[in-house]
């Protein structure tokens, strides 16, 4: 659909607390009419179109992402971690930041390893669609809580503007939000398995 079209318009650029370099606009649509050529696939089938697109667009985009942003970002924690010096060593040797750091590679390569299962069962030709929700929940809220620990590591700068992190942990929340809340995905996970038991784990199921 070309801007200019009659009946379509822009409405708010609607500011966000995260992901301020991406601009997020209304769309108005007022008895828009478009010629057969602006139809994208076959008339009747948009919502199957949209959601087998879905699918991969919530694999890549947001599994995949989530795990490549908390990786980058525990390894800014692990540098950190091991300059900054407190009581006369660095805050790496404290068990309780030790610990955030345990927590959160166990974490990302957790989702990491369902990111590939799920592309690898889309590789195979095999129904993905229940591993992609389960994806979307784990690595979104992986990411948040990285970045949540992040700030913490950091301590007072991880607060400031000056570094990335508070940037970071701020862009983070939306993961659980878009492509599908993790509501809404624990609910299609929670039918699945209500269904199928625990061959919801199975591949061969
Ligand atoms: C920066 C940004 C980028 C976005 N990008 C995209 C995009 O690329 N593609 C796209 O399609 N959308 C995108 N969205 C929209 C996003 O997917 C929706 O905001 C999201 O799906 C939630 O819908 P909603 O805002 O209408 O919230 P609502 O549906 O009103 O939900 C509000 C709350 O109620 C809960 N809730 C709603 N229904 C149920 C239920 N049945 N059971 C339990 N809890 C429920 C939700 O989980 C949530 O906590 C984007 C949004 C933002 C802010």
């Amino acid at each position: 659909m070309d801007k200019g079209l009659p009946g379509f318009t822009l409405g708010n650029d609607q500011k966000m607390m995260g992901l301020r370099g991406t601009s997020h606009l209304e769309l108005w649509f007022d008895n828009v009419l478009l010629e057969p050529v602006a139809l994208l696939g076959d008339e009747g089938r948009g919502l199957q179109q949209a959601l087998s697109a879905l699918g991969r667009v919530r694999l890549a985009q947001v599994g995949a992402r989530a795990v490549g942003k908390a990786s980058h970002v525990l390894q800014l924690m692990v540098d950190y971690a091991g300059q900054r010096k407190q009581f006369g060593k660095p805050i790496a040797d404290f068990q309780l930041v030790q610990q955030m750091l345990a927590d959160s590679v166990i974490e990302i390569n957790s989702a990491r390893l369902m990111v590939l299962h799920a592309a690898w069962m889309i590789d195979q030709g095999l129904d993905a669609r229940d591993w992609i929700s389960m994806v979307k929940v784990q690595a979104a809220e992986t990411l948040g809580r990285v970045t949540d620990r992040a700030v913490q590591v950091f301590g007072g700068m991880g607060f400031c503007k000056e570094l990335p992190i508070e940037r970071y942990y701020r862009d983070a929340r939306i993961y659980r939000i878009f492509d599908g809340t993790s509501e809404i995905h624990r609910t299609v996970i929670a039918r699945c398995v209500v269904k199928r038991g625990a061959a919801l784990f199975d591949v061969n199921a």
